[in-house]
């Protein structure tokens, strides 16, 4: 192709040149060129390996260019490349089978999106119709998506210069670590937030709130499991008042906390799910809507007022259709939940045992965050610059990291494997105590 016959550095200068960047001021960016990809590698554009223990934003569940995933994109894109969304298509029935075959009995229905961000949206609107009331709930710590109602329901910074839309409240959510509750164990947490969030429904007026919009573990903001019975009492305080619970598997569904969906883990039966990332790898932009029979009898009879061209792209529904069918047959979901289990967690809770800078480390599966503090007593956050320290760090040594604010997060695909688990922990371990050196 022009691409692998162009220089290296072309495309970084064409970048700087053209590509407006997301999140970011533009002017001092030098952004990684990735070149091409396989399994849990990327490389640049000279040929330089790196093991991508980001999944690069966490989506890359089944590894890079999987051969099956690529072969069924190829296969459709042969056959038929793009239709309307008003029509069936056996691609598009096949992945909303294989997604629903996995999510709870009753919830039968897919709405499909772009992405996250319109599925949240998409879902908030059903529950918003559905409920005919206005208000959603969601956590300060998390991230939803980058559109109208989906980055007001966000929690992090990235709500504040977009704060646009009406009709949204915020609540704190389980974090035993930096506990908003003065909590000192997982149940006084759990039982804290419960009837903190009790107390937000009561006061936000419990007959307004269409939804409470939650990531079943919130990511971006940390990878915070919630303790045994949070989700459950949410479920609790939601049904108490005829409030819907939207789930957002976005960036945990699909294998990544090594379970196919993030909620299997816990007692809870959403009403509403989102997914995006994982369904299909981000191989073809997608995400969608998992619907429960009683949200969707509500469209029966009633229009339910919105679209998207892309909807169901057949291209996107290949890739969703190659990946789900690969992933049961290759048991990459087992093989995230004992990579994790046998690997991977008990790796970095050596490494907190060497580094005082690890404060904690959480998680499961292939979705794991290092906590790291500059002081174990306080708990003081690394300041940004170690952190970017330790971002540089890993690069230098070949890993392609992924990090938000104080932490290190361990997010490889799902196909990774226990030799891989090993270089990643040597270069943590080495670029730990680099930075240690210098604190
Ligand atoms: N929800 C969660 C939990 C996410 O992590 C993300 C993206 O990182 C989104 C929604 C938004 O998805 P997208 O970027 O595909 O719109």
């Amino acid at each position: 192709s022009p691409a692998s016959q162009a220089p290296p550095g072309t495309a970084l200068e064409l970048d700087r040149a053209h590509v407006f960047h997301s999140w970011s001021a533009q002017g001092s960016l030098q952004p990684l060129t990735i070149a091409g990809g396989l399994g849990c590698e990327v490389w640049d554009d000279t040929g330089r390996l790196y093991l991508d223990f980001s999944s690069q934003l966490v989506n890359i569940n089944i590894g890079h260019q999987h051969p099956r995933v690529v072969a069924a994109i190829a296969e459709q894109a042969h056959l038929l490349t793009t239709i309307a969304p008003g029509h069936a298509n056996l691609t598009r029935g096949r992945a909303a089978q294989l997604i629903t075959e996995r999510a709870p009995d009753g919830m039968d229905k897919v709405f499909f999106t772009n992405g996250g961000a319109d599925a949240n949206e998409n879902a908030m609107r059903m529950a918003r119709l559905h409920t005919g009331r206005s208000k959603i709930l969601s956590a300060y710590r998390s991230y939803h998506g980058n559109t109208g109602s989906a980055v007001v329901a966000t929690g992090d910074w990235r709500r504040i210069p977009n704060e646009f839309a009406h009709g949204h409240a915020h609540f704190f959510t389980p974090y035993l670590f930096r506990s908003d509750f003065w909590a000192t164990t997982p149940e006084e947490e759990c039982a804290r937030a419960l009837e903190h969030l009790a107390r937000v429904v009561e006061c936000e007026g419990p007959a307004s709130i269409a939804a409470i919009l939650l990531e079943t573990v919130p990511g971006t903001a940390g990878v915070l499991t919630p303790p045994p019975g949070y989700l459950a009492g949410v479920r609790e305080i939601a049904d108490k008042h005829g409030i819907l619970l939207i789930l957002d598997e976005v960036m945990v569904g699909f294998g990544r906390t090594g379970h196919w969906f993030a909620f299997d883990a816990h007692d809870v039966r959403p009403d509403l799910v989102t997914f995006a990332k994982g369904v299909n790898s981000g191989y073809v932009p997608a995400g969608g809507v998992i619907i429960d029979a009683p949200v969707a009898a509500t469209f029966d009879d009633r229009v339910f007022p919105g679209g998207l061209t892309y909807s169901g792209h057949p291209l996107a529904m290949a890739a969703i259709v190659g990946t789900l069918e690969t992933m049961a047959d290759e048991k990459i979901v087992e093989n995230a939940r004992a990579v994790g289990a046998e690997h991977i967690g008990p790796g970095l809770r050596a490494l907190a045992d060497a580094h005082p800078v690890i404060g904690e480390v959480r998680g499961s599966g292939v979705f794991w965050a290092l906590e790291l503090v500059a002081d174990q007593e306080t708990r003081a956050p690394i300041a940004p610059a170690v952190i970017g320290a330790v971002k540089q760090g890993c690069l230098d040594r070949g890993l392609l990291p992924f990090v938000a604010e104080n932490r290190l997060h361990v997010v490889p695909p799902c196909v990774v494997t226990p030799a891989e688990v090993a270089r990643a922990l040597a270069v943590y371990d080495e670029v730990l105590t680099e930075v240690e050196a210098a604190l």
